[in-house]
């Protein structure tokens, strides 16, 4: 499927909800309860055009999506911008239409002001052969779902290459009030996956190596992502065979036959919106099991 890239994307998920919203009718308003058996159809996808069909005199200059509609929206107002501090410190109204919701969900390239604090954190401070720039990654804002059932801010650093489809994945898992328990960069863990991993912190770009090994994450492109990670640990395997479970605290997350909550499964909302977009879950992996992890290959 040909994707755009920035430019109108933003903005054509917002027609295209709207579109979505009409024929689903305009009432509907986030689920109390997430109730995955009831996958909905996804916006977007089918009408994104191909680049440089977009209309004349609405050039974005600087080539990335700013808001769902066009000019300041209450989504982008205070939001977070390199500062990695508690989401609650950006408070959002405590009843939002699903129109309303949208506005929160978009992407902009990263500010200076950004990209400062990421360098040397999550970003190497050393700029040698690097496998991505500033300009591959963009700065997705959303809202979702915390653990006590409060609507709440997230943001993500991502390649922008996938902003769109997690822009239009975190879209529906708030609209079907999908619990995440906290969506921050993890630049607020000073980089260290295993802080983030151990607080439940869900996110996505960090130029690391894959744990035990030498060779880059996809998650060093910005193309993973790591869902409620404490209850959906990452399982590896010694030569013995013993099991090794990520982050500290997952143990008791490991038995995936057991029943408890935020368990990422095959009939779990996540797991069908992420492969629905074509990206590929780590708890199908053979080797090891990385039940967090949903990546596209770069
Ligand atoms: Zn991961």
């Amino acid at each position: 499927m040909e994707k755009i890239y920035g430019g109108k994307a933003i903005r054509l998920l917002g027609v295209s909800i709207a579109l979505c919203l009409l024929t689903w009718g305009c009432s509907r308003q986030p689920a109390p309860s997430p109730d995955p058996s009831l996958p909905r159809p996804l916006p977007v996808d089918t009408q994104t055009p191909s680049p440089g069909s977009e209309p004349s005199g609405e050039k974005d200059p600087s080539g990335d999506a700013q808001t769902s509609t066009g000019g300041e929206s209450p989504g982008k107002e205070n939001a977070p911008e390199g500062t990695f501090g508690p989401q609650d410190a950006y408070p959002i109204p405590e009843t939002l239409s699903s129109e309303e919701a949208v506005e929160y969900f978009y992407y902009e390239p990263l500010s200076q002001e950004l990209k400062d604090a990421i360098t040397g954190v999550s970003y190497p401070a050393d700029a040698a052969d690097l496998i991505v720039t500033y300009e591959d990654l963009v700065h997705l804002h959303i809202l979702h779902y915390d653990f006590e059932g409060k609507p709440a801010r997230g943001e993500l650093i991502c390649n922008r290459a996938i902003a769109q489809d997690l822009a239009e994945i975190f879209y529906e898992l708030y609209q079907n009030a999908y619990p995440i328990e906290k969506v921050r960069l993890i630049d607020a863990y000073g980089g260290n996956d295993e802080l983030s991993m151990e607080d439940n912190n869900t996110s996505c770009f960090n130029y690391r190596v894959v744990e035990g090994t030498s060779h880059l994450s996809n998650h060093a492109y910005g193309l993973a992502v790591d869902i409620n990670p404490l209850y959906n640990p990452y399982i590896t395997y010694d030569k013995d065979h013993n099991p090794h479970v990520s982050p500290a605290g997952g143990e008791a997350y490991a038995d995936r036959s057991a029943d408890f909550p935020y368990k990422i499964d095959r009939e779990d909302l996540c797991y069908q919106l992420f492969t629905r977009h074509g990206f590929t879950w780590g708890g199908s992996w053979h080797s090891s099991q990385d039940y967090q992890h949903f990546q596209m290959t770069p």
